[in-house]
C-alpha cells in the first residue's frame, strides 16, 4: 500500500517524503513543479508530474497506485500574494482540494492528513492559541485553508473520509544532514532571509515594525522544526489508520521568539554580523502567535525534539551555507 503525497517537491512535502521513505513507507508523489523542485524528491518515491486541479490526471494516479491514504501539501502559501490575488488561492487551494476529495471518494480512499495553518485564527487576543480559539482568518490564504478544513468535515459526514488538519505555526529548519531544505522564489520567510544576509546575498534584514505590543516591540512567533512537524504528520496518518475520528491539531513549539531574538540567535549560530534596520510594519502581521500544541502531544503522542531555536536555525544555516543557490546549482 502506498501513501500519496501531494506537493511532495515543496519545502515541507519533500521532508515528508524523505521521512516516510526512511520509515519504509511506499510513497507516490504528485507535484506540478510550479514552486517545488524535482531534485528535492527522494529517488525512491514514484513521481507523477501534474496538477491536482486536473481531475483526469489525478484519477490516473489513483488508478495506477494502490493508495491507502493521502498527505496533502499542494497549495499556494504566500499571504501577501493571496491578498493581491485571492482567486488564485481559492482556485489552487480550495478547488484543487475539492478535486482530490472527489477522486478519493471515487476510489474509496478514506484518510487524508493535510497542512492547515495558524492563519486560520487571524489575530486572536489571547496566546497561547489552542484548537478551541475561534477561527477568524484575516487573509485569503488563511481563509482558503479554513475552507479546506470545512470541506473535509462535510465529506467525513457524508462519505466517511477521515481527515486530520494540522495547523502549522512557523515551520523552519532543514533536514539534519542538509541534503534538502527551504528554497522559495521569492523568499518571504524570516529565517531564510536572515541567513541570506549572513551569506552576503542581501545587504540587510528589514525588521517589519518595532512598535508592536511585545517585550521588544517586534513580532513574536512560534518556530517549529521541519522534521518535528513531519513526525506529527506520520503520527496523524497512523492515527487515522487505527480508525480514530477526524481531528484538528496545532503544531508549534509552545514558545515565542521575537524578530529581534531570532536575529540575535542567528548572529550567534552563524558568527556573522547580519546588519538589520527597522522598517515599516508588514500589512496583516499579527503581533503575537504562539501555539498550545499539548493536544497533538497528548492525542498523537507527538514529541518535538527541537526545543532550542538556535538548533533550528543551525539546521537551516547548514543547508543555506552548503547550497547558497538552493536547488539551482
Ligand atoms: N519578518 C521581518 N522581516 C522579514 C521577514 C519577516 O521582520 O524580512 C517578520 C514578520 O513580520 C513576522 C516574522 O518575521 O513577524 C515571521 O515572518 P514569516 O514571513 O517568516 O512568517 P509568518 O509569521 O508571516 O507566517
Amino acid at each position: 500500500m502506498t501513501v500519496l503525497v501531494l506537493g511532495g517537491a515543496g519545502y515541507i512535502g519533500s521532508h515528508a517524503v524523505d521521512q516516510l521513505i526512511n520509515q519504509e513507507y511506499q510513497v507516490a508523489v504528485i507535484d506540478n513543479l510550479l514552486t517545488g523542485h524535482q531534485e528535492a524528491i527522494h529517488s525512491k518515491a514514484r513521481f507523477y508530474q501534474g496538477d491536482i486541479r486536473d481531475k483526469e490526471f489525478v484519477r490516473s494516479v489513483f488508478a495506477q497506485e494502490s493508495i491507502e491514504g493521502v498527505i496533502h501539501f499542494a497549495a499556494s502559501s504566500i499571504v501577501g500574494e493571496s491578498v493581491e490575488d485571492p482567486l488564485k488561492y481559492f482556485n489552487n487551494n480550495v478547488s484543487g482540494t475539492e478535486i482530490v476529495l472527489e477522486v478519493m471518494h471515487e476510489f474509496e480512499v478514506k484518510s487524508i492528513v493535510f497542512s492547515s495553518t495558524a492563519a486560520t485564527y487571524g489575530e486572536p487576543e489571547d496566546n497561547p492559541i489552542t484548537e478551541m480559539t475561534p477561527t477568524n482568518p484575516k487573509n485569503p490564504y488563511g481563509e482558503s485553508k479554513l475552507m479546506m478544513e470545512k470541506m473535509m468535515r462535510w465529506c467525513d459526514e457524508a462519505y466517511g473520509i477521515k481527515f486530520v488538519a494540522l495547523r502549522y505555526f512557523n515551520v523552519a529548519g532543514a533536514k539534519t544532514d542538509a541534503s534538502i531544505g527551504e528554497d522559495h522564489h521569492p523568499e518571504t520567510h524570516l529565517i531564510p532571509i536572515i541567513l541570506e544576509v549572513a551569506l552576503g546575498q542581501r545587504d540587510q534584514l528589514a525588521i517589519f515594525g518595532d512598535d508592536y505590543n511585545t517585550e521588544d516591540g517586534t513580532c513574536v512567533r512560534d518556530y517549529v522544526h521541519i522534521e518535528d512537524l513531519i513526525d506529527a504528520h506520520i503520527l496523524a496518518f497512523e492515527y487515522l489508520k487505527a480508525g480514530n475520528p477526524s481531528n484538528i491539531f496545532n503544531l508549534g513549539s509552545n514558545s515565542g521568539y521575537s524578530v529581534k531574538q531570532m536575529l540575535e540567535a542567528a548572529r550567534e549560530v552563524t558568527g556573522k554580523e547580519i546588519p538589520a534596520e527597522v522598517a515599516p510594519r508588514r500589512a496583516g502581521d499579527p503581533s503575537t502567535l504562539v501555539a498550545a500544541s499539548d493536544k497533538a502531544q497528548k492525542v498523537l503522542g507527538w514529541q518535538p525534539q527541537y526545543t532550542d531555536v538556535k538548533k533550528i536555525i543551525e539546521t537551516a544555516w547548514n543547508w543555506h551555507a552548503n547550497r547558497p543557490n538552493g536547488y539551482q546549482e
